[in-house]
């Protein structure tokens, strides 16, 4: 048994698909000629079906260019110089194929290399691609492709990209396991946005677990079995069965409102990473969008989104939410989330470096894209601009007024742009925390991104599984910072939201109620058990306890209160 982090909840019966290159070893040995033919032919076949299966699942999602290259690949395979040379290699020497695949490739490879036109540079790059999926398929290798899955599988990874989570088929990907990251890691928190089941920061996932192995995935208690005994495999599929009956039972609480047993509102709303997780908010009774996390975008795509491309997905989503508020927040990229086409200085703390608003700020050009985009959709709904990783005032400002400037300059081109979107800022950085009675004169609202306050606060790397155990959103000193950020902007009559993972704890929600937040903010799957909750809550009494939680001293004591207190 493997102990992890419960990352998104469930608990899942399904074989390993392992999500890791091989590597390639290979000898020149002599060899049966017949056999090796037959193999080479059967490998080439399977290379060929693979890229086109690759291209046929892109189409849409990259631009004619970009597939074209997949066309590329398919020719290499049907050229006789290429494929014809192995051949004869083989035949004439008797040795082995997938040795005579890597001295042709290696010959091409070394030709096209010093080639001066960058054009026929590039056609190596695709003979290393293709020769490497070749000689896998000779060798028996299994090369791990998301797009590829036919069947039920549990992902095994070192860690998911934002866009492999992208890509994962839900009807096939029952849950996914990987060796690092937290509660926090964006993998885990798309996973719950797409209601798959993860268990993540595993400590020697990738050497225990086979492709193929029988896996059990349980993301109640966080861990992972392998090759389970028959009655734990009996004991696993009937716990996966009543997890399964206990979420369809929640779904009465879908229109329910968001209200505590005396009559105190608050807003239960969803966290979202593209315009089609919007389907799980609305699912499960979302009352908004508290977090669209723009970076997505730019994460899956090769090179900067145009304005038009941005413009269509804001649009999307704030028309699928109708009257319904959604928070986007502007190109919070950097730290982890970094971008292939994008250059980033190198950094020894890229978690405090050149990142988000830092970013933007440096960066009109980037940043004036996505401002026009989101400001030509405002027309559509109610949209609430959002800044990251504000630290002073002066950011704010300048950020805001960028969003003003181009509010002019659109107007100015006849552009219809709302008269009513806001203009507020996370609260994510100690800084701004303490200082919010200062920044609510100015900002529309805050949402507190607890994941990095967290993280800030504590100066605990939010990916590093072994200080994991720093994530303490529920110590005194966070809800301290809490209380400031919130009364902060009551002060000035503006309204808070949180919209980090805390927001949907079920530990936390009873605090969070007490200390006043406004709005929660979390990922789809967690908004009717919380639902729930707050319908089972005073007001008057949370409020109570989180003063109380206030003066003690650590996480455990607030833990023990609250579970005292509910
Ligand atoms: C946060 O920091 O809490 C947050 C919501 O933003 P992200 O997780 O995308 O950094
Ligand atoms: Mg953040």
């Amino acid at each position: 048994m493997l102990k992890g982090i419960a990352a998104s909840s469930g608990v899942v019966v399904a074989k390993a698909y392992k999500l890791e290159q091989p590597t390639i070893n290979v000898v020149r040995r002599s060899a049966d000629v017949e056999k090796e033919i037959a193999n080479f032919k059967a490998a080439l076949v399977k290379t060929q079906r693979d890229i086109e299966i690759i291209k046929t699942k892109a189409i849409g999602k990259l631009t004619d260019d970009e597939l074209a290259i997949f066309d590329a690949h398919i020719m290499v395979t049907q050229d006789p110089e290429f494929t014809g040379q192995m051949e004869e290699m083989i035949r004439n020497e008797s040795i082995n194929a997938d040795f005579a695949c890597q001295e042709v490739s290696n010959m091409f490879i070394n030709m096209f290399e010093t080639m001066d036109d960058p054009y026929f540079r590039e056609r190596a790059a695709d003979i290393k691609d293709v020769s490497y999926r070749l000689q896998c398929h000779i060798l028996g290798l299994i090369i791990p492709d998301l797009s590829l899955i036919n069947e039920e599988v549990i992902i095994v990874a070192n860690d998911l990209t934002p866009s492999d989570t992208a890509q994962l088929n839900k009807a096939f990907t029952k849950g996914f396991a990987t060796q690092i990251g937290g509660r926090t890691s964006h993998s885990a928190i798309m996973a719950r946005s797409l209601e798959i089941p993860a268990v993540v920061g595993i400590n020697g996932l990738l050497k225990s677990v086979n492709h193929g192995d029988m896996l059990v995935l349980d993301a109640i208690d966080g861990f992972v079995m392998v090759n389970p005994e028959a009655q734990d495999l009996e004991h696993y599929r009937n716990k996966a069965k009543n997890f399964a009956e206990l979420k369809a039972s929640l779904k009465i609480m879908k229109d329910a409102e968001s209200i505590t047993l005396d009559a105190h509102k608050v807003e239960l709303v969803g966290n979202i990473g593209t315009p089609n997780d919007v389907e799980g908010v609305l699912s499960n009774g979302g009352e908004g969008v508290g977090l669209y996390r723009t970076e997505f975008l730019y994460m899956d795509a090769t090179a900067l989104p145009t304005e038009e491309d941005q413009y269509e997905a804001y649009k999307t989503v704030l028309e699928k939410m109708g009257k319904r508020p959604v928070v986007v927040r502007t190109l919070d990229i950097g730290g982890d989330k970094v971008l292939s086409y994008l250059p980033f200085p190198h950094e020894m703390n890229p978690f405090l470096g050149y990142r988000a608003i830092r970013l933007c700020l440096d960066r009109p050009d980037i940043f004036k894209t996505q401002a026009r985009a989101l400001l030509r959709a405002s027309v559509y709904g109610h949209l609430c601009i959002m800044f990251p990783m504000i630290a002073t005032l002066g950011e704010f400002r300048a950020a805001k007024q960028f969003i003003l400037d181009t509010d002019k300059e659109l107007r100015a081109e006849g552009i219809a742009v709302s008269d009513d979107y806001e203009i507020g800022m996370m609260v994510e950085i100690p800084a701004s925390a303490i200082l919010a009675d200062q920044f609510a004169k100015e900002a529309d609202f805050f949402s507190i991104g607890t994941n990095d306050l967290v993280q800030y606060s504590m100066a605990a790397d939010r990916m590093s599984e072994k200080v994991a155990y720093l994530y303490q959103p529920l110590n005194p000193s966070l809800l301290r910072l809490i209380k400031m950020t919130i009364d902060g902007a009551h002060s000035q009559g503006k309204w808070c939201g949180m919209c980090g993972e805390m927001a949907g704890d079920e530990l936390a929600a009873p605090v969070l109620l007490g200390l006043g937040l406004d709005e929660f903010s979390m990922s789809a799957s967690s908004i009717l058990q919380t639902r729930k909750m707050i319908r089972s809550l005073k007001y008057k009494d949370m409020k109570i306890m989180a003063e109380k939680a206030l003066k003690l001293s650590t996480m455990e004591e607030v833990v023990e209160l609250v579970k005292a207190s509910i």
